[in-house]
């Protein structure tokens, strides 16, 4: 299967900046590139990225992408954006249950699967994110708390699962520069294979990316990992020049 390389933004970037950013990476696509490549965007610069795409044959190749959206169709939800809205302005992608939703927005697991079955119903692919914390690997629980987050997006979104993107982040490796090792990763993105393979016949075609410090010096080593399909990419996906060799140990 077609590896995936993901950028996530995160709360970063200006009109500027973007500009700046895809710029370069339509220089260094120019020579379309043999895995699938997405960045995950601020909200409020979905439609400028769609219009610097849209003037840029080499960035054709990138697919664009949410970084979250509510489990609501419509209505009274303040602050929030809707699968429709994120369709609309043609995103291909959207990041759910990022750790750092989970830990500063109080998103439980049953809310990240409602967040899935919102974006499954736009025709949206939904990047779900799992990962234990440090006091969890501590306490050796990594299996029992990946499978039990990814469980909840089993249980609500039944035969869909196989339409998912699933992402194992540690969350002791986002934005610490501490990676898990190849063998760690490959061994829990084995557990979720099994877990996804328990669920469809079709998890032969479901994505798992790792994400968690992924960079320039560390990606072939997980990308070569067999049950690694891709990274999700924070910090290095700001850098052109990084998160290019990223997609170039991917292709
Ligand atoms: C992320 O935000 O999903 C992530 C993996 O961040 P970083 O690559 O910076 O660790």
């Amino acid at each position: 299967m077609k590896k995936l390389i993901a950028g996530n933004w995160k709360m970063n970037g200006s009109l500027a900046a973007n500009e700046e950013l895809l710029a370069a990476l339509a220089k260094g696509l120019e020579q379309r590139p043999s895995c699938e490549v997405a960045v995950c965007v601020p909200a409020p610069y979905l439609m400028q990225i769609q219009t610097l795409k849209s003037k840029s044959p080499a960035l054709a190749a990138v697919a664009v992408g949410g970084q979250d959206v509510s489990g609501h169709a419509a209505g009274a939800y303040t602050g929030e954006v809707s699968a429709a809205m994120l369709k609309e302005l043609n995103c291909r992608f959207v990041i759910v249950g990022h750790s750092e939703r989970r830990q500063y927005h109080a998103e439980t697991d049953a809310l990240v699967a409602d967040k899935t079955k919102a974006a499954l119903a736009e025709g949206i692919t939904p990047i779900v994110c799992v990962g234990e914390t440090l006091a969890e690997r501590d306490a050796g629980r990594t299996e029992e708390v990946v499978k039990r987050q990814l469980a909840a997006v089993i249980h609500t979104n039944g035969h869909c699962i196989s339409e998912v993107v699933v992402a194992y982040e540690p969350v002791w490796a986002i934005g610490t520069g501490k990676t898990a090792s190849p063998e760690d990763a490959q061994a829990v993105h084995a557990v979720l294979r099994a877990q996804l393979k328990a669920a469809t016949d079709q998890s032969g075609r479901i994505k798992i990316l790792y994400g968690g410090s992924m960079n320039a010096a560390n990606a072939a080593a997980l990308l070569a990992q067999p049950d690694i399909n891709g990274g999700l990419i924070g910090g290095a996906s700001l850098k052109a020049a990084d998160f290019l060799k990223i997609i170039a140990a991917a292709n």
